[in-house]
């Protein structure tokens, strides 16, 4: 280790790495810490049978946007793979997104002009003008029985909380199609890295010192008197002590299991959508990657609410939480630019992978160009 840095870099997750990547680049010194025993955050991926097994969940690279496809592709070789899950509703079994094959299994329709009417006739009482809760907003674009079936029970597993008080942008992340394409993502571009997320984040990070079972705010003044500038990427509640109060996050548990047979459920993610099953979906990770081998690993997911001890996973960006997210960014943006937060937990924002890297590259040419 050396004396002194030009940035440390805390967590060494996505956003850590394409920072540090770019500082490096550019001939700036940096330290990598991580509070974990890995690399990579929570796209982790660790081999067990030969095959990519997602450790903290189902990780699916997909983005329209050109520059940010062609950067991650720099690091890893994609596979193609078009995330198609699937919806189990007490044995009914439904294509997702929502689109013509889910409306042909639901009501018969054929044509999406009928799908069309089905759902208009579904709204015509229960359309909301202004959705403003993820139950209004999920209603309008889809009708009721949708809704109940494979939205309601699933959505309050996942949140732990009723869909009523939830945003509504949640459900704007689903399309919602009048054609029969189960491709689960609009976006250009989409696939799973060759190899697993954690080489293409070892790539990323080549070359730069990082040292794992570190945990930063146990020690903070120490580690921030070794660098000119911090990146943090933990939660920012927790940079500040949490002295304005918890913000919310939901966090997961996963039960994986090797079994000895070669498809255990034909397809990566199958959504168990009603409330009784106690899991939300069950992950079979060789199909992201058309495996062969002849054993197979699956993953139970479960949601739960997330308590200090374990790991946060998903920012509940209703409105008390969004306040209180306000009055910490007034903090952070107080720290003149010696500290940037970044990332799902540092801005409290539930990003995907595609704009974690895209904000990691903009803060990061902004830093440089000011400097
Ligand atoms: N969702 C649902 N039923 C499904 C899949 C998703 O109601 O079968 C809703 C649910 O509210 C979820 C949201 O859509 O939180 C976003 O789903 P996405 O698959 O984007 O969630 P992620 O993969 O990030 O957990």
């Amino acid at each position: 280790m050396k004396a002194k840095y030009d940035f440390l870099i805390v967590g060494a997750g996505l956003y850590g790495a394409v920072f540090a990547h770019e500082l490096k680049k550019a001939g700036k010194t940096c330290l990598i810490i991580e509070k974990r025993s890995h690399i990579a955050g929570n796209i982790y991926t660790e081999e067990i049978e030969g095959i990519q097994v997602h450790k903290y969940g189902a990780h699916i690279f997909h983005t329209s946007n050109r520059e940010v496809w062609e950067y991650v592709n720099r690091f890893a070789e994609f596979n193609g793979y078009v995330h198609s899950p699937i919806a189990n509703y007490k044995g009914e079994i439904y294509n997702l997104p929502f689109n013509m094959n889910t409306f042909n299994r639901m009501w018969g329709v054929v044509t999406p002009d009928e799908a069309k009417k089905k759902i208009e006739e579904q709204i015509s009482s229960d359309y909301s003008k202004c959705p403003e809760n993820l139950e209004e907003q999920a209603i309008n674009l889809v009708g009721r029985d949708i809704y109940e079936k494979l939205i309601c029970g699933y959505t309050e597993k996942q949140w732990g909380r009723p869909c009523r008080k939830l945003p509504a942008f949640i459900i704007r992340r689903l399309p919602v199609r009048y054609t029969y394409d189960n491709n689960y993502f609009n976006d250009a571009y989409q696939g799973i890295p060759a190899g697993g997320y954690t080489a293409m984040v070892e790539r990323m990070i080549d070359g730069i010192e990082v040292r794992p079972n570190t945990d930063y705010l146990a020690e903070k003044s120490r580690w921030d008197s070794i660098a000119d500038r911090v990146v943090y990427t933990g939660p920012i509640d927790a940079y500040f002590g949490y002295k304005f109060g918890t913000l919310e996050y939901r966090s997961l548990r996963f039960e994986t299991e090797v079994l000895d047979m070669q498809n255990f459920q034909g397809c990566a993610v199958v959504n168990y959508t009603d409330r009784e099953t106690p899991y939300t979906r069950i992950i079979e990770h060789k199909h992201f990657e058309y495996g062969t081998q002849p054993k197979t690993v699956i993953t139970r997911e479960y949601s739960l609410e997330w308590k200090p001890g374990t790991e946060p996973y998903y920012p509940v960006n209703d409105e008390k939480n969004t306040a209180l997210y306000v009055k910490y960014k007034a903090l952070a943006e107080k720290q003149q630019g010696n500290v940037i937060f970044g990332g799902r937990l540092g801005e409290y924002r539930y990003y995907d992978m595609d704009k974690t890297v895209e904000a990691a590259l903009k803060k990061v040419r902004e830093v440089l160009e000011n400097i």
